[in-house]
């Protein structure tokens, strides 16, 4: 049996194993969460709503301990762990405690006359057992909101947590034990690739993934072969557009944070900073005296922890040594660990980039900061937008009608005017990309109701024989359908000369 072994990034210490999947616990884990669905699906809302209560009940008491345990996992520093991993779980639960039933309850639509005396109402239907496959750099909030997305919908849920994390993976776990749940409602799947592959073939009937576009396009390929519905969360190359009349101090403390908060690896840092030329002097100052004064350490004390993966943190290396190559400067950072071993990476802030360079093109998630200058807005909207990514943008001004209609122009899921990243952190807005950075929304009533099938309901009282539309077809049919076309939807809405006597005797035959 395949084990996982769990290690802390930062410190190197050894904290355990997990054992992985087999293919036939996959396939008993699928039965159970199939069997479960009946009773849950049927659970009335109010009674789901109460498990996760508990839940928030339960993050509200453990959640400091739990932050360290992530930050063990991770590398990232406990105040970030608790900020961005628990709060937003506990924030979350409260917004589906509050909402839920708002947006999970059947919607009355208008029923045209053509139609009387129908009714018309859309009905959320859960969609059986839906797996959820995370990632490694948020290992708790990105694996437990979409599971308790798709809980609160009705669904039963299979996780598969990132193998890059597995103790996360564990508490999570834990705590779902802790609630507890009933039976085969919720189960995690410790594992790699090749448990999420089994996961995948075992037919789920939705598939919410958070991670790389290359994992993602394979997700894709292989439900394609069954036709199960995917959601995919996937990565980023976030741009920062900076124009001459923004807070410079706040677009300054901005860009340091958005870069570096979780030391880069997030899917909506800062990747890009495109600022006015005319700023430009002044705002590589500031940023760089900000950046400068960062404390790297572990666990407490300190902006910025470890990175989490030395896979990861190959790639940001090869990012920054491709861009020095091509001429890029360094006015900060960009040099490798000073250990070889270790993975805090010393932030890094470039200048003298372009756009031919992989640390302007592709996702670089570490702790690295280019910036560009641009001289009018639309090079700067032109820049943005020449990215095969969409996933978060910034715009930086003082003058909203500017700002708004910049935004509205960003080829991107999400754009936050004057601040970053935190679009995600309001539950009540819809989260996702567009390119390459994803497909489909979650969070927000739109992202509530992607864990279910919209169902159109139309109900007619059933008490006449026949339809207007019904065999047997008659010429007074022909007439009643030309003359309604003719005053319902013509340029001057005309009746039509036979018209009522057509209806009259089709009415007739309704009865
Ligand atoms: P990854 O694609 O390597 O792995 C993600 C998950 O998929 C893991 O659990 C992994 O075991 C599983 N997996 C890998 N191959 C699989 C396969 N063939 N079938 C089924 N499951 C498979 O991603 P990662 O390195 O863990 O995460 C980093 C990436 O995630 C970055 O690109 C980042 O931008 C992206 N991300 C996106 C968002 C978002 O909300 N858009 C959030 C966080 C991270």
């Amino acid at each position: 049996m395949a084990v996982l072994s769990m290690r802390n990034p930062a410190t190197g210490e050894v904290l355990g194993t997990v054992s992985e999947a087999t293919p036939e616990q996959v396939r008993q884990t699928m039965k159970q969460a199939r069997a479960a669905f009946a009773s849950w699906s049927a659970t009335a809302l109010s009674k789901r709503i109460d498990y996760l209560v508990r839940l928030r009940h339960y993050l509200v008491d453990h959640g400091e301990k739990l932050a360290h345990k992530i930050s063990q996992d991770t590398g990232k520093v406990t105040l970030e762990a608790f900020m961005t991993e628990i709060f937003v779980t506990v924030d979350t639960i409260r917004f589906y405690e509050k909402h839920a039933r708002r947006m999970l309850s059947p919607q009355k639509v208008p029923t045209g006359l053509v139609l009387w005396p129908k009714k018309s109402y859309i009905h959320f239907k859960p969609m059986g057992v839906v797996a959820v496959i995370s990632p490694w750099n948020y290992p708790f909030q990105l694996a437990v909101i979409p599971v308790l997305s798709a809980l609160v919908a009705g669904n039963t849920v299979i996780l598969k947590p990132s193998e890059v994390t597995p103790a996360t993976g564990m508490l999570i776990e834990e705590m779902f034990r802790a609630v507890p749940l009933p039976d085969g409602v919720v189960s995690v799947l410790h594992g790699g690739r090749s448990v999420g592959q089994e996961l995948v073939s075992a037919r789920p009937d939705k598939i919410f993934f958070t991670g790389s576009v290359a994992t993602g396009k394979k997700i894709m390929a292989a439900a394609a072969e069954h036709l199960i519905p995917v959601e995919l969360e996937l990565g980023g190359k976030d741009p920062m557009i900076v124009l001459a009349d923004a807070h410079l101090e706040r677009a300054a403390n901005a860009a340091v944070w958005g870069a570096f908060t979780n030391s880069g690896q997030v899917c909506m840092s800062v990747e890009r900073v495109y600022v006015h030329e005319s700023v430009y002097p002044k705002f590589l100052q500031l940023v760089t005296e900000k950046a400068a004064a960062l404390r790297q350490g572990y666990p407490d004390q300190a902006e910025i922890g470890s990175m989490t993966s030395p896979q990861q943190l190959a790639i940001v290396r090869e990012h920054v040594a491709d861009a020095l190559s091509k001429g890029a400067r360094a006015v900060l950072g960009g040099q490798p660990p000073a250990d070889e071993d270790s993975l805090f990476l010393p932030p890094t802030i470039l200048t003298d980039v372009t756009s031919d360079m992989k640390v302007m093109q592709e996702e670089t998630f570490g702790p690295v900061l280019p910036i560009m200058t641009f001289s009018d807005e639309e090079e700067a909207v032109r820049l943005a937008n020449a990215s095969p990514y969409g996933l978060n943008a910034s715009v930086w001004s003082m003058d909203r009608r500017r700002a708004k209609s910049i935004a509205e122009r960003l080829e991107s899921g999400n754009v936050c005017i004057n601040d970053v990243i935190i679009s995600y952190a309001n539950p009540y807005l819809p989260f996702g990309g567009v390119k390459q950075s994803g497909i489909g929304r979650y969070r927000g009533p739109f992202g509530l109701q992607a864990f279910t099938h919209s169902t159109s309901i139309i109900h007619d009282p059933g008490t006449r024989k026949r339809e207007v539309n019904w065999y047997p077809y008659t010429e007074d049919q022909r007439k009643l359908f030309l003359g309604l076309t003719r005053l319902l939807f013509s340029r001057d809405r005309k009746w039509e000369r036979g018209t009522l006597g057509a209806i009259w005797r089709e009415w007739k035959r309704l009865f």
